[in-house]
């Protein structure tokens, strides 16, 4: 099945892009937990962190990269968080590998 990032990836869903290149797509979260929150997508479909192989790692690679460069893009290098949910326990709904990438105000772990 199709995932939702699939169809942002194809211009199929309208989204608010802020990276892109051949790897790696980057928009902002729909329903934002932090005035800054971003979703850094793997253009290549893989369900989740667990099922990451090691022939995917150039790709996360350049996923960690594109978090670095838009902390300073968004001007949140000082202070920001990481987030990749994992299946359905931890709150996963898309089913496509993403990193939120948070800051621009305290976090606390209940945010
Ligand atoms: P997760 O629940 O970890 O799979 O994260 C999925 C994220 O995608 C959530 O934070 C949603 O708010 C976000 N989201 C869902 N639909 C869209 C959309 N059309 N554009 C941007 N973000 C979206």
């Amino acid at each position: 099945m199709t995932t939702l990032f699939e169809k942002i990836i194809k211009r199929e869903i309208k989204a608010d892009i802020v990276y892109e290149d051949d790897q790696v797509i980057a928009i902002k979260d729909i329903c934002p937990k932090a005035p800054v929150h971003l979703l850094i997508i793997s253009k290549k479909v893989i369900e989740s962190f667990q099922k990451i192989t090691k022939n995917d790692f150039p790709i996360i690679n350049k996923m960690m990269e594109v978090c670095q460069k838009l902390a300073v893009e968004f001007a949140i290098e000082n202070g920001y968080r990481i987030i990749t949910n994992v299946g359905k326990n931890a709150g996963q709904t898309i089913l496509h590998l993403h990193f939120h990438l948070l800051g621009g105000k305290d976090l606390k772990w209940d945010f």
